[in-house]
C-alpha cells in the first residue's frame, strides 16, 4: 500500500516551540496560584467508563448526546475519552473515600479532554482544560474563595478586562418549579422553536435559555424568570457570595439566563469572559454541583468547581504575559577558524550559567553561512571565537541587529548581551 504523509487527526493539533513555553508558563502560574489556596493536583485517567459521563454529565446534554468519543475496547466494554473532568474527580472522590479526608478537599487538574465537535477556530476535538474542585463545603464563603482564586489566577496572567457573570439556579425544588413554569410558557410556541429547543422542551428546558436564535431570544424575553422561583436559602447564599465579591472589588453582573450546559449544576453558576471577546466566548465556566457525588453512588457531599478552556485562554492571553514567557532567542556560539571543540563548549557553558539560552554552531559551516543562518532564525547575538582569541581569554560579539562587532573579554560577554536585551 502506498500512502501520502500521515497527518494529525482532524480537530487535534501539535503544539510546537516556542508556543509550548507559553503553555508551560500558564500551567506553572495555575499551579502556583492554586497551591497558594491549598489545592493539590489530581491526575485522573483520560479513559473512563462511558456510564460515568452518562450518569454524571447527563443524557440530555450535548456533551453526552452528541460529542463523546466512545468506543468498545477489546473485551467489549464501553469506554469514553473524558469530555470533562468534574465527573471523573467526583468518581475519584468516592473511589478513594475522600469524604474521610479533612474537608473541604481541594483539587485541581490540567490536561487534555475530548469532544467530537465540528472543528472551528478555538474549538478542537482534543482541547485542554485547567480546572479546580472544592468538595465538602456548601457555604457561600467557598463559592467566593473559589471565585477570588480564579480572578487571582487570571490577574496573574495579566488579564485586566474580565467580566464575571453569575447566576443562581436555586435548590432542586426551585429548579423543578421553574422547569414546569418555563415549559408551560414555551409549549404554545413549540412550532416556532428550533428542533434542538423543541427536543429540550421535554428533556432539559433550562438549556433553551442558552439559545442564540433571535426569535427564541424574543420569546424568552417574556418568559417567567428563575429568580421568581428561588428558595430563600439560595437567595441568601447568592447575596453573600456577591457581598464578598464586592468587598474585594470583583466586578460582576447577574445574568438570569445563565444556566450552563451541564445537568449537574445547582445553586451558584458562573462564567468569566474577557471583555475583548464576544459574549459567547467564556474562558471559564463553573458552578456548584451539590448532588453529583451522591448521584454517582457516593455520600451526599456538596461541591463547587470550574473548568478553564486552556486553548481559548492562550488565544486571548495578554501580550505582556506572553512576551515575558517566550524564550529568549538564543545566542549562537560559532567557531571562527580552527578551534578546539572542548574550548568552545566551555565558552557556551559559561554563557548558559549566566542565564542565557545558547546554541552552538556544530555543523562546520563557514562563518559567513553561520551568520546568515543565525540572521534567518531571528537570532540577535553571535559570539565568534577563534583559537587565538580564546587563548587570550577573549571573543568577538556580533550584534546582528545593529551590525556592530566588538571584541570583549569572555567574562564580560554575558553581561553585555543581557544588558542589550
Ligand atoms: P464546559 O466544560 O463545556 O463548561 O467548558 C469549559 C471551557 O472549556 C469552555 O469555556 C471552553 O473555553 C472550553 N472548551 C469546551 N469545549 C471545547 C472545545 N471543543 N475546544 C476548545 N475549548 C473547549
Amino acid at each position: 500500500m502506498s500512502g501520502g504523509a500521515i497527518r494529525s487527526v482532524k480537530g487535534t493539533r501539535d503544539l510546537l516551540p516556542p508556543e509550548t513555553e507559553v503553555w508551560a508558563a500558564v500551567e506553572a502560574t495555575a499551579r502556583r496560584v492554586f497551591s497558594s489556596y491549598g489545592y493539590g493536583e489530581i491526575r485522573t485517567p483520560v479513559l473512563e467508563e462511558t456510564e460515568l459521563f452518562v450518569r454524571g454529565v447527563g443524557e440530555g446534554t450535548d456533551i453526552v448526546g452528541k460529542e463523546m468519543y466512545t468506543f468498545a475496547d477489546k473485551k467489549g466494554r464501553s469506554l469514553t475519552l473524558r469530555p470533562e473532568s468534574t465527573a471523573a474527580v467526583a468518581r475519584a472522590f468516592v473511589e478513594h473515600g475522600m469524604a474521610e479526608w479533612p474537608t473541604p478537599v481541594k483539587l485541581y487538574y490540567i490536561g487534555p479532554h475530548f469532544r467530537y465537535e465540528r472543528p472551528q477556530r478555538g474549538r478542537y476535538r482534543q482541547f485542554f482544560q485547567i480546572g479546580a474542585e472544592l468538595v465538602g463545603d456548601e457555604g457561600p464563603l467557598s463559592d467566593a474563595e473559589l471565585l477570588l482564586m480564579l480572578v487571582g489566577f487570571l490577574g496573574a496572567l495579566e488579564f485586566d478586562d474580565l467580566v464575571v457573570r453569575l447566576n443562581t439556579l436555586g435548590d432542586e425544588a426551585a429548579r423543578s418549579r421553574y422547569r414546569a413554569a418555563l415549559t408551560e410558557y414555551l409549549r404554545p410556541f413549540a412550532a416556532e422553536l428550533s428542533d434542538d429547543s423543541r427536543r429540550r422542551l421535554d428533556e432539559n428546558p433550562l438549556r433553551i435559555l442558552d439559545t442564540k436564535a433571535p426569535r427564541e431570544r424574543e420569546l424568552l424575553a417574556g418568559a417567567p424568570r428563575l429568580d421568581a422561583c428561588l428558595d430563600e436559602k439560595s437567595r441568601e447564599h447568592f447575596a453573600t457570595v456577591r457581598r464578598i465579591l464586592d468587598r474585594f472589588e470583583v466586578a460582576h453582573s447577574v445574568e438570569p439566563g445563565l444556566v450552563r450546559g451541564l445537568d449537574y449544576y445547582t445553586s451558584t453558576v458562573f462564567e468569566i469572559a474577557s471583555a475583548g471577546l464576544g459574549a459567547q466566548d467564556a474562558i471559564v465556566g463553573g458552578g456548584r454541583y451539590d448532588g453529583l457525588i451522591a448521584d454517582l453512588g457516593g455520600p451526599a457531599v456538596p461541591a463547587i468547581g470550574f473548568a478553564i478552556g486552556q486553548d481559548r485562554l492562550i488565544d486571548v492571553l495578554p501580550e505582556s504575559f506572553r512576551r515575558r514567557h517566550l524564550p529568549r532567542t538564543p545566542v549562537v556560539v560559532t567557531p571562527a577558524g580552527l578551534v578546539d571543540a572542548g574550548a568552545l563548549l566551555a565558552l557556551a557553558g559559561e554563557l548558559r550559567s549566566a542565564g542565557l539560552a545558547v546554541t552552538m554552531e556544530l555543523t562546520g559551516r563557514s562563518v559567513k553561512a553561520a551568520l546568515k543562518r543565525a540572521h534567518r532564525s531571528g537570532v540577535r547575538f553571535v559570539v565568534l571565537a577563534g583559537e587565538e582569541e580564546l587563548e587570550l581569554g577573549r571573543a568577538q560579539l556580533k550584534d546582528l541587529e545593529t551590525g556592530t562587532q566588538t571584541e570583549l573579554p569572555r567574562a564580560a560577554l554575558a553581561a553585555a548581551i543581557l544588558e542589550a536585551t
